[in-house]
């Protein structure tokens, strides 16, 4: 599609690699040229994660992740303590109260991270089976601490469950070393694939959660039969063959740069965003010790509409970025700067956005935004 950017915070776009490997012939989902992919995308993401657990792989979206994260650690009647400082912690909630668990919230202001010491103060309080915190909270583009929140809990029967579905391949992860016990992502955001392919990684403290007798039994979530599967290189039921052999190129992308780079990448590009964003007025949302590096939020105007922004910057320019579906709906727009992007790619999004603001009658220096970023790019060389 000409003049068509996708410039959500997921799904992203798709490189053309990527894209091709997808369009390969479909082969058998139990056959040894598919095991040898499945085992090459486990080996691949093992790294980016952070951990030499064992990998399991969905066909389903970020969600369903999520819901399969909590059906297979908490039964009816069990606690949870879930962070909830956005939309998807509030997601989190939902999920779990339609599994029937008994759950505290912790709630954190929305652009506010959660302090681990607040955590520590809610596990010597009661006992928790889990604590449920998104990584990286695409909706008001903050970063949680999980080495804190790991530390917290190392000593503490509770689990910390993670959403890392926009984070993953973006933010740093490093699973092992924080002591996280279940990370899920999905693939249509850092990880440049599109959408339909989750992902679930449990330590083993996690594990011994999940194989006990009295939880609920989930069928397809089954993290045991998945695991089961995982030991013959298959996946419990038919994979999206063509979205995993999809990742394998992507990670052979993210390898060849370097993890730290393609992290360093996303840091400096969403940095300079902020900057350009800032030199047209924009104020970013949040204010967390860590923002973001695969999501901007900007905070819209009290005169101007997000969704007006959002829909100039798709009318005129092609480009595709996001507002709010949330309780901040009208008040932020967000861009995702994560995946395949580069220093064009955010200087063209600053051009489209001072045209629009321009159009909507803001004052602005011609290329304000463009000489901010360029600054922060050409110091961080
Ligand atoms: N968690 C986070 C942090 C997300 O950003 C999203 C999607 O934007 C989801 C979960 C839900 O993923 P999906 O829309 O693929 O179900």
């Amino acid at each position: 599609m000409a003049n068509y950017r996708l410039r959500l915070p997921g799904p992203t776009e798709v490189p053309e690699r990527v894209r091709q490997a997808i369009a390969r012939p479909v082969v058998n989902h139990r056959g040894p040229e598919f095991r040898a992919e499945l085992a090459r995308a486990e080996a691949l993401i093992q790294p980016v994660l952070g951990t030499v657990n064992r990998v399991l792989f969905f066909a389903c979206s970020g969600t369903g992740m999520m819901e399969a994260a909590l059906v297979n650690v908490v039964a009816p009647g069990e606690r949870l303590l879930i962070v909830v400082h956005g939309q998807f912690g509030e997601r989190f909630a939902a999920i779990a109260r339609m599994l029937g668990a008994e759950i505290d919230l912790l709630e954190v202001p929305w652009g506010e991270a959660v302090d681990p010491a607040a955590v520590a103060e809610r596990v010597r309080q009661a006992d928790y089976r889990a604590v449920v915190v998104v990584h990286n909270e695409s909706s008001t583009s903050v970063v949680s601490d999980l080495q804190g929140l790991g530390a917290v809990l190392r000593d503490n029967p509770a689990l910390l469950v993670v959403d890392s579905v926009s984070g993953l391949g973006g933010v740093e992860m490093r699973q092992d070393d924080w002591g996280v016990d279940v990370v899920v992502s999905a693939s249509q955001k850092a990880l440049m694939c599109p959408p339909g392919l989750g992902l679930a990684s449990l330590s083993a403290k996690a594990w011994a959660v999940v194989n006990r007798e009295d939880r609920r039994p989930s069928f397809y979530w089954s993290f045991g039969k998945a695991l089961a599967s995982m030991e013959k290189s298959e996946t419990a039921f038919t994979a999206p063959v063509s979205l995993v052999g999809g990742l394998c190129e992507a990670l052979d992308m993210i390898h060849a740069e370097g993890l730290p780079n393609v992290l360093a990448r996303h840091r400096r590009l969403s940095d300079a965003l902020r900057a350009g964003g800032r030199a047209l007025g924009l104020t970013e949302f949040g204010r967390a010790p860590v923002l973001s590096s695969t999501v901007v939020a900007f905070q819209v105007p009290d005169e101007l509409d997000g969704a007006q922004i959002v829909r100039a910057m798709y009318q005129d320019h092609g480009t595709v970025i996001a507002g709010s579906r949330n309780r901040l709906s009208g008040r932020v727009i967000r861009i995702g700067t994560m995946g395949a992007f580069d220093t064009g790619t955010i200087l063209t999004d600053l051009a489209h956005l001072e045209a629009v603001l321009t159009g909507m009658g803001r004052t602005i220096t011609p290329g304000a935004g463009l000489v901010a970023a360029n600054a922060l790019l050409t110091a961080s060389i």
